[in-house]
């Protein structure tokens, strides 16, 4: 049997955290076995699922990288399958029509809680020959062996039996006709030849009903690999209250996808204990079976920890097509203006944990700051530095050339004209070409402000000075 797994999301919100677990997983098995991931989209509940939320999904995987070989399949889209097998179900009485109304099903359940029983379907439609008088509406309910046990050899799980006598006659498809979800998984799964069935562990116990299903239409088992949930550091399941849970919320806060995909798959599985992993070593050395049996518990600083070794690692240009959109955001165009954006990631990449914080200190090297830090201006921008500060700007614009080497050279010259340590020269500097005392190396500044704007800045800050400037 080739290897096929997938990734069924129901479309009833944004990509979660624990969805993209799930398809990282589905994703990573595929390719490590050389097989083909399929993307289903199980969209039969129309109340609740949207374009919108497709959409979002579809924007989650790309961004992530999670390609697939198939689909996106709709199961919207094959309601004539479901209805044709249904058809076979019938005829050979794996299914039949179930004419129990609400109220008796009510009925029924109350009855059974009353003697302390399960409350369950209890058969009654299941050897009726001919609908009753009137032929009321109908569902149509799966036969579900009565003995024996269903035995899931989970490879994450191991084995877990389910005994056949706590299985009732499910719904397969609803008075309106419309296929449930247990139904449409199996004719999908046994359609899309799916080898191996990666889901969330809430799934668990819908596995022993679609086996039992798969067997009535005589198609294989799949291996199922149920994963475990991921909790917020309070233990509680993951959502929400925890912060961000949209995987494209973490794009919007400025993660590298990469950093993202690194951390959801240390979120149950290891290997050793190798935290960073490129994405071929993520192909060659994922195993499903090594998938932690415990929830695993997410922690927001570790996420940001690898984003920032991210940065710091992945070659710039790769930064740098990330960091453009954000600072595109903030009404730059780095290509009109200002050092190649690549240098701005290489000044940057030490000192900012995200893009977003990236692009903010990126800015003052594309275009004017609106005004100075009042702290930092009140520290460094004081009538004792107009003088140094109109020092650095002689010396500069005789320059002819503007490279780190001879402004660093330039600025010692200042130090030592004004007799001042050389920190005592940058901090004013940087308040004046940045508007805050926060900069990389004041040589890389200004080489990457260039040089008109650092003259620019230096007369502002010099006029700043005549008016604002306190002994
Ligand atoms: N559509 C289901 C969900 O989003 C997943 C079903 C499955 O993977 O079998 O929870």
């Amino acid at each position: 049997m080739s290897v096929r797994s997938r990734f069924a999301p129901s479309p009833t919100g944004y990509l979660h955290i624990g969805g993209a677990r799930t398809a990282l997983f589905a994703w990573l098995y595929a390719r490590h076995h050389g097989g083909t991931f399929i993307l289903r989209i199980e969209d039969t509940d129309r109340e609740r699922s949207s374009v919108e939320s497709v959409n979002a999904i579809l924007e989650g995987m790309t961004w992530l990288g999670l390609s697939y070989d198939e689909g996106p399949f709709y199961q919207t889209e094959r309601f004539e399958r479901y209805d044709a097998v249904l058809g076979q179900m019938l005829a050979a009485g794996h299914a039949y029509r179930c004419y129990c109304s609400q109220d008796e099903l009510t009925a029924m359940r109350e009855a059974q809680m009353a003697r302390k029983d399960k409350p369950r379907y209890d058969g009654r439609c299941r050897h009726l020959q001919t609908p009753p008088p009137g032929n009321p509406p109908s569902v149509i309910r799966f036969r579900n062996p009565q003995d024996g046990d269903v035995v899931v050899d989970d490879l994450i799980r191991g084995r877990v039996a389910f005994s056949n006598s706590e299985l009732d006659d499910l719904v397969l498809a609803r008075t309106d006709g419309t296929p449930t979800y247990n139904f449409t998984v199996v004719v999908d799964d046994m359609d899309m030849g799916v080898s191996c069935v990666i889901r969330g562990d809430d799934h668990l116990n819908n596995t022993p009903r679609q086996i039992n299903i798969l067997h009535a239409l005589g198609a294989d088992t799949p291996q199922y690999a149920h994963v475990p949930m991921i909790l917020g550091a309070d233990g509680k399941r993951l959502s929400k209250r925890h912060g961000a849970v949209s995987v494209m919320q973490y794009c919007e806060e400025g993660y590298l996808p990469e950093a993202l995909l690194n951390y959801l798959v240390r979120l149950g599985w290891s290997h050793g204990d190798q935290e960073v992993f490129t994405l071929d070593e993520l192909v060659a050395l994922f195993d499903v079976e090594r998938v932690n049996r415990a929830a695993a518990v997410f922690n927001p600083d570790k996420l940001l920890w690898l984003n920032q070794h991210y940065l710091k690692t992945s070659t710039p240009e790769h930064v740098a097509r990330h960091l453009g959109p954000f600072l595109g955001r903030l009404g730059v165009d780095p290509a009109l203006d200002g050092p190649p954006l690549t240098q701005a990631v290489l000044a940057l990449r030490e000192r900012s944990k995200t893009l977003v914080e990236m692009a903010d200190k990126a800015l003052p090297f594309y275009r004017e700051f609106e005004s100075y830090e009042p702290a930092a201006a009140a520290k460094h921008l004081t009538a004792a530095t107009a003088e140094p500060l109109l020092a650095v700007y002689t010396q500069l614009e005789q320059l002819t050339d503007w490279s780190a080497s001879t402004l660093q050279a330039a600025l010692e010259t200042v130090a030592g004209q004004c007799h001042l340590k050389f920190g005592q020269l940058a901090q004013p500097l940087r308040v004046a070409l940045c508007g805050s005392a926060v900069s990389p190396a004041i040589d890389t500044t200004l080489l990457l402000i260039g040089r008109g704007r650092v003259l620019g800045r230096l007369q502002r800050a010099l006029r700043w000075l005549e008016t604002h400037g306190t002994a």
